[in-house]
C-alpha cells in the first residue's frame, strides 16, 4: 500500500474527509482535479485564526477561496490541552485519545465561498484548498488546532467570545481591494 499524499495523519485525514464526506452518495467529480492542483503547488494558503484564504491557480485562472471553521467545542479543547501536556504538536495518538473519549477533534467547516462562477461551496477551488490544508496539517498538525481556535489569534475560549454571533464573511471584493491596494502605493 502506498502512503496517501493527503491525510496520512489523523489530523490531515479529517480535512480530506470534509472534501470527501462519507455521507456523499457519489464522489465529487471535481476532486481529482482539485487534488492535482493542490499536489502541483497551485494553492497558496493564508490562515488567520479560523479563517483560511486560498489563492488557487488552475491554468491561467486564479480564484480566491475562503474557508471558515467552527471553534473547537470547549470540552474537546480542555481534553486536548490535558492530553497534550507541554507538547506543542498533537500526534495521531492525541487524536485517537480524544476520539476514544467520545470527543470530536475534527475541524468543522462552517462556511466556504469562492470568487469563481461555480456558485457552489464544493467547487474545485474550495476542494483544492481543503486538500492543500490537509497536506499542511499532515506536516504541521498544530494547524488543525489553530483553525479551530476560539477568539482571535489562538486565545482560549471566553464567555464573551462564545456569545458573539458567528463572524460574517469578509467580502471577497474587500480582500481583493486590500491585496491590490496595499502594494500599489499612491
Ligand atoms: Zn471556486
Amino acid at each position: 500500500m502506498t502512503t496517501p499524499r493527503f491525510g496520512f495523519t489523523a489530523w490531515g485525514f479529517d480535512l480530506v474527509r470534509i472534501a470527501e464526506p462519507v455521507t456523499a452518495s457519489r464522489p465529487n467529480t471535481a476532486a481529482p482535479r482539485a487534488r492535482m492542483i493542490a499536489r502541483n503547488g497551485g494553492v497558496a494558503l493564508e490562515t488567520d485564526g479560523r479563517q483560511v484564504t486560498a489563492r488557487v491557480h488552475s491554468g491561467s485562472l486564479a480564484s480566491l477561496a475562503h474557508l471558515e471553521f467552527a471553534a473547537m467545542a470547549p470540552a474537546t479543547a480542555t481534553a486536548l490541552r490535558a492530553t497534550l501536556g507541554n507538547r506543542h504538536e498533537p500526534d495521531d495518538a492525541t487524536h485517537a485519545a480524544l476520539v476514544a473519549a467520545g470527543l470530536r477533534p475534527a475541524p468543522v467547516l462552517e462556511a466556504a465561498d469562492c470568487s469563481c462562477r461555480a456558485r457552489s461551496t464544493a467547487c474545485v477551488h474550495v476542494l483544492a484548498a481543503l486538500y492543500a490544508l490537509a497536506a499542511l496539517v499532515d506536516h504541521e498538525p498544530v494547524t488543525a488546532l489553530a483553525i479551530q481556535s476560539a477568539g482571535g489569534s489562538g486565545a482560549p475560549a471566553d464567555e464573551a467570545g462564545r456569545a458573539r454571533p458567528v463572524p460574517r464573511w469578509t467580502p471577497l471584493a474587500a480582500l481583493h481591494a486590500r491585496d491590490y491596494y496595499a502594494p500599489a502605493g499612491p
